[in-house]
């Protein structure tokens, strides 16, 4: 079925309902826009859209987006992270096999680095000359998800790195961006769903973008060679663990109603929250929407619980009923009124003993 919200340009898609500026209207994400060439994501109406006369779909901003909202018609970084494996050369590369090597997230650099044997290299010779690279963010860009996978894997003892190659190679093929491109569109329309797709189709999943499933399945893969101590103090741009005082949380569960890969739900009971750190990515949402700012951030990264999607309870409430309203509310002690109706009695206090004065 068609997406209404999509907008479709020169090979490129923006899918106006998965980006996280729709799904809160107070999130300020930026990252494809400070990272675009060209200004091509602009605010219409303070909605981000896509300028399709401005894009000229070089992908850079792709790899950036942590909800897959940005797509290229021609490349599928979430397939080619798949595939990736089973090439004969170990090289990434403009001049071969991605449009940009900014179509990739430090997920998939990690996820790739997991499957492939042998190592992986990255040609980041042209970027410096590119016309993408305005002002060397494009670069910097690249540079720091490859950075940022590779502290990833050293972390957990993986001996799989990410190389980057800087120094241009003599007789290098370069058949040129247009034939690039046209080999990429022939390789996405050969390729169909017969091959790797169908497990990406299988894999498909409404609240999880496809990158995070396939790391999670490449670490799966590999996890005999886990660490026997598998909790590190790390932060990530990828995904942050989170902790909710319980004492300031007042069960509202906007925060899971929010979430917006359900990394955040509710106990069956209505009890508490529960979270899935495997499933965050780290949008800041909930931290957000909390009125009573009881999320923290917790930088305790534990790649078991990453990799196997394990539930962890982050507060867990006894539930009693509010003498005034008959409503269930997180009971701390004292009194039995809920928050809402002791505000209430509080705000009006001086309404309510001038009525009494008048009787
Ligand atoms: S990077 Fe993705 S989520 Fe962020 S503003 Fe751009 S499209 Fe929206
Ligand atoms: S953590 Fe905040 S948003 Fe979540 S249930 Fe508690 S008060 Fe509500
Ligand atoms: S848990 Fe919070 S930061 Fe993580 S995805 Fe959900 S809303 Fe975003």
């Amino acid at each position: 079925m068609r997406n209404e919200a999509m907008t479709e340009g020169n090979l490129f898609k923006f899918d106006y309902f998965k980006c996280l500026r729709s799904d809160y209207a107070k999130n300020e994400c930026t990252i494809c826009i400070d990272l675009c060439p060209e200004e091509a994501m602009v605010f219409d109406r303070k909605k981000l859209t896509l300028d399709t006369e401005r894009c000229t779909a070089c992908a850079a901003c792709v790899g950036s987006c942590p909800t897959e909202a940005l797509a290229s018609e021609v490349f599928d970084p979430n397939r080619f992270s798949l595939e990736f494996a089973s090439q004969q050369k170990p090289l990434i590369s403009c001049k071969e096999n991605v449009p940009c090597l900014s179509a990739l997230s430090s997920e998939h650099f990690i996820a790739i680095a997991l499957r492939k044997e042998g190592g992986v290299e990255c040609d980041l010779s042209h970027c410096a000359e590119c016309s993408v690279n305005k002002d060397g963010k494009v670069l910097a860009s690249i540079e720091a998800s490859i950075a940022e996978a590779n502290r990833f894997l050293e972390m957990f003892g993986f001996e799989r790195l990410v190389s980057m190659r800087h120094e241009a190679q003599e007789n290098a093929p370069d058949a040129g961006r247009r034939m690039l491109f046209k080999k990429l569109a022939n390789a996405v329309k050969e390729a169909g769903e017969e091959d790797g797709m169908r497990e990406l189709i299988h894999l498909n999943d409404e609240k999880q973008p496809l990158k995070r499933i396939l790391l999670k399945n490449a670490l799966k893969k590999v996890s005999e060679s886990f660490p026997k101590e598998t909790t590190r103090e790390a932060a990530f741009s990828f995904v942050v663990g989170k902790k909710i005082d319980a004492i300031s949380c007042n069960n509202c569960q906007e925060c899971a109603m929010f979430c917006p890969t359900d990394a955040l739900s509710i106990l069956k009971d209505n009890t508490g929250i529960l979270f899935q750190m495997g499933k965050c990515i780290a949008c800041g949402i909930c931290n957000d929407v909390c009125q009573p700012r009881s999320i923290t951030d917790d930088n305790s990264f534990d790649l078991v619980d990453f990799a196997f999607d394990r539930m962890q309870i982050l507060v867990k409430h006894r539930l009693e009923i509010c003498e005034e309203c008959k409503v269930a509310f997180s009971y701390h002690g004292g009194e039995k009124v809920c928050d809402r109706c002791k505000e209430f009695k509080e705000n009006f206090s001086d309404l309510f003993t001038m009525a009494k004065d008048l009787e």
